[in-house]
């Protein structure tokens, strides 16, 4: 028989604790899963091969557990890990362009600690906000197929499913925002009859939870001018003032 937890019915040690587990158990099975032979033959060789300005490091070189506050209510959810980011250093967005883009706005808006994001014990800590990504590993040309996607999947489920206090979720990217969006509906936790579109700054409210879509801050965005720095904090003041003025019905 399967046990259903009730987050009102729970005093709030027992919940953390539970969820602090839950979680723990979920991000062992995606570091050690090698479902999608591609991206393990890719990540791999990449940690072995590594760039010349990392070539004294040791990569991380498996699939990439989500970060954050457990009892956030805000959800991030990118595409995948960089080849010599997250796929190096072990923590989402972490150790390349798009994590000091995105750690500096989650900073401004006051949910880190820090704007760094170098290393796995640089002091990074977020506050009611976890990131995570439609796909653990990083793919060739940041070029997942569907059915890698569709092989990760169940891990984004499960975190979801976990992370109740979620209320406003940022999908970073196309494939984030509509990751989200599809994961939250097979969940049965939206229904929509006309999927949303993506664009940047574009927010859906569906009951209780919001979704907020934002181009990815990834060099070819940030590089060519497509996303700025006011455009991406614009994103998170929105998330916060959806939080805090209590928007959502
Ligand atoms: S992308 Fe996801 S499903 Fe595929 S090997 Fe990595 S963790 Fe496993």
């Amino acid at each position: 028989m399967r046990t259903i937890w009730n987050m009102n019915s729970l005093p709030s040690s027992r919940l953390s604790s539970d969820l602090s587990v839950g979680l723990a158990k979920l991000q062992r099975t995606v570091v050690s899963c090698q479902l999608c032979p591609r991206l393990v033959r890719w990540r791999e060789g990449i940690a072995r091969e590594r760039v010349k300005r990392f070539a004294d490091q040791q990569y991380w070189g498996k699939p990439l557990p989500s970060f954050g506050d457990p009892h956030a209510r805000l959800l991030l959810v990118g595409l995948a890990p960089a080849a010599h980011g997250g796929n190096r250093t072990g923590r989402m967005f972490t150790g390349d362009s798009s994590g000091i883009w995105l750690y500096r706005a989650l900073y401004k808006a006051g949910f880190a600690n820090q704007r760094e994001s170098l290393h796995l014990k640089d002091g990074l800590q977020l506050s009611d906000c976890y990131v995570t990504a439609a796909l653990r590993c990083a793919p060739p040309k940041n070029s997942p197929t569907p059915k890698e996607l569709s092989n990760c999947r169940q891990y984004l489920l499960r975190e979801i499913s976990l992370l109740e206090n979620v209320r406003v979720i940022v999908g970073l990217g196309r494939i984030g925002f509509e990751a989200a969006l599809s994961a939250y509906s097979e969940l049965q936790r939206i229904k929509y009859k006309v999927k949303p579109k993506f664009a940047h700054c574009a927010s859906y409210e569906f009951g209780d939870l919001a979704f907020i879509a934002s181009f990815h801050p990834s060099q070819q965005n940030t590089f060519t001018g497509k996303l700025t720095e006011p455009m991406f904090d614009k994103v998170f003041r929105k998330a916060k003032r959806l939080l805090n003025h209590q928007e959502l019905k």
